[in-house]
C-alpha cells in the first residue's frame, strides 16, 4: 500500500452564481452527500435575512469591523456587492486546506477573480439559472428583498453571467438534485486529475525495478 498515500492538500472549490439562483439550496444538497467538505462561512456587513443565523450563514459584522479585517490583511478576498461588504477569512481557509480538507467558497465574481489570481489551482464553478425570467420569479418568491433591491440584483445577475467564461465549469440550476449531482461529478473528476494523483503513479514507478522479473 506504500504508493496509495492520500492527496495531501485540500481542494479549494469556488462556486459563484447570481443572487437567487439557488446556490444555498444546491450547496446544502451537495454537503448532505459530501459532509467532508468544509463550507467557508463568509463575513458580511449586510443585515441577516429571516431564518439566517450568525456564524452559520454568515458572520455578520459592522462596516468598522470589516474594514479592520481588510486593514489587518485577514481576508483572502473581499468585494462590495449591492452596497455591502462580503469577504472570506484567510486563516480558516488556509488551516483547512493544510489539513487536507476540501473547502467550498460561495462568492461573487469580483472575489472569485481575486481568488483565481492567488490560487490558480482552485476549481471554479459557475451556476446559472435556466433564464433571467426564472431568476426574477425566484427573487420575488423569496420575499426577502425590496423590488428596488431585486432590480439591482437582476441587472447584476445579467452582468455576472457574462463572467462565467472565466470559470472552469458551468452548471444550470433547473433542478437542485441534478445541479448538486453535476457538482459532485465535477469534484470527482478533479480528484482524478493527474496533478492530484501523481504520487500514486510515482509510487509504482519508484518501486518498479525491485519487482521486475516476477
Ligand atoms: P447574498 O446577500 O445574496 O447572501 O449574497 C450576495 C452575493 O455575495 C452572492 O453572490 C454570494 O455568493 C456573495 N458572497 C457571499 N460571501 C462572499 C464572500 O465572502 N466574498 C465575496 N466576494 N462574495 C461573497
Amino acid at each position: 500500500m506504500s504508493g496509495l498515500k492520500k492527496q495531501k492538500k485540500g481542494e479549494l472549490i469556488v462556486l459563484s452564481g447570481p443572487s437567487g439562483v439557488g446556490k444555498s439550496t444546491v450547496i446544502a444538497e451537495l454537503l448532505s452527500n459530501r459532509p467532508d467538505i468544509y463550507f467557508s462561512v463568509s463575513f458580511t456587513t449586510r443585515a441577516p435575512r429571516v431564518g439566517e443565523a450568525d456564524g452559520v450563514n454568515y458572520n455578520f459584522v459592522t462596516r468598522e469591523e470589516f474594514e479592520g479585517m481588510i486593514q489587518r490583511g485577514e481576508l483572502l478576498e473581499f468585494a462590495e456587492y449591492v452596497g455591502n461588504y462580503y469577504g472570506t477569512s484567510l486563516k480558516v481557509i488556509r488551516e483547512k486546506l493544510e489539513q487536507g480538507i476540501d473547502v467550498l467558497l460561495d462568492i461573487e465574481v469580483q472575489g472569485a477573480a481575486k481568488v483565481r489570481a492567488k490560487c490558480p489551482d482552485a476549481v471554479f464553478i459557475f451556476i446559472i439559472p435556466p433564464s433571467l425570467e426564472e431568476l426574477s420569479r425566484r427573487l420575488y418568491n423569496r420575499n426577502t428583498d425590496s423590488s428596488e433591491t431585486i432590480s439591482l440584483r437582476l441587472e447584476k445577475a445579467r452582468q455576472e453571467c457574462g463572467e462565467s467564461v472565466n470559470y472552469d465549469y458551468l452548471v444550470v440550476n433547473d433542478n437542485v438534485m441534478e445541479a448538486a449531482h453535476e457538482i459532485r461529478s465535477i469534484l470527482e473528476a478533479e480528484r482524478c486529475r493527474v496533478k492530484n494523483r501523481i504520487h500514486l503513479a510515482q509510487g509504482i514507478v519508484g518501486s518498479g525495478s525491485a519487482r521486475s522479473g516476477g
